[in-house]
């Protein structure tokens, strides 16, 4: 169980994603669920950024909730804003709850969530950020000694 995704940038701006699940609980054998479906688990393109996503599949793949939110950056959102815009769409629309991290090709990047949690990270620079509920945004130097 449980899902682990990641999207990363490098300095050229070439942006990849990558998305791992275990599936939903008491899945019905043979389930497929969102992770290995292109646009919907994550999407990737040097264009706009990418986004590897969590939640409940059914959902995402009804709203093909990776791809809509490159499509919000495509329309000028910062990847912040249209993660949170296509998660409030998705809950809207179809009753999905979910999570997301987003990076686009300058490197901000974004890890959103209507979920009641989700454990994240990122790595800018020298810098770790991390959080698990709302609004938790904890930071710290790489380099610190543990
Ligand atoms: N999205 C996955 C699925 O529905 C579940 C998960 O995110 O862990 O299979």
């Amino acid at each position: 169980m449980g899902t682990v995704g990641a999207v990363a940038v490098d300095s050229e701006g070439v942006v990849a994603c990558a998305t791992s699940t275990g599936g939903m609980l008491n899945k019905m054998e043979g389930r497929v669920g969102d992770t290995p479906c292109i646009g919907c688990g994550g999407y990737a393109d040097n264009n706009s950024g990418a986004v590897s996503t969590t939640g409940h599949g059914e959902a995402i793949m009804k709203v093909v909730l990776a791809r809509l939110i490159l499509f919000y950056m495509e329309q000028g959102q910062s990847a912040e804003a249209a993660s949170d815009s296509a998660l409030v769409y998705m809950k809207s629309r179809v009753d999905g709850l979910g999570g997301v991290v987003t990076v686009d090709p300058q490197g901000n990047w974004a890890a959103r969530f209507s979920s009641r949690q989700m454990a994240w990270a990122a790595a800018q620079k020298d810098t770790l950020h991390y959080g698990l509920y709302t609004g938790e945004h904890f930071t710290q130097s790489i380099d610190e000694p543990h």
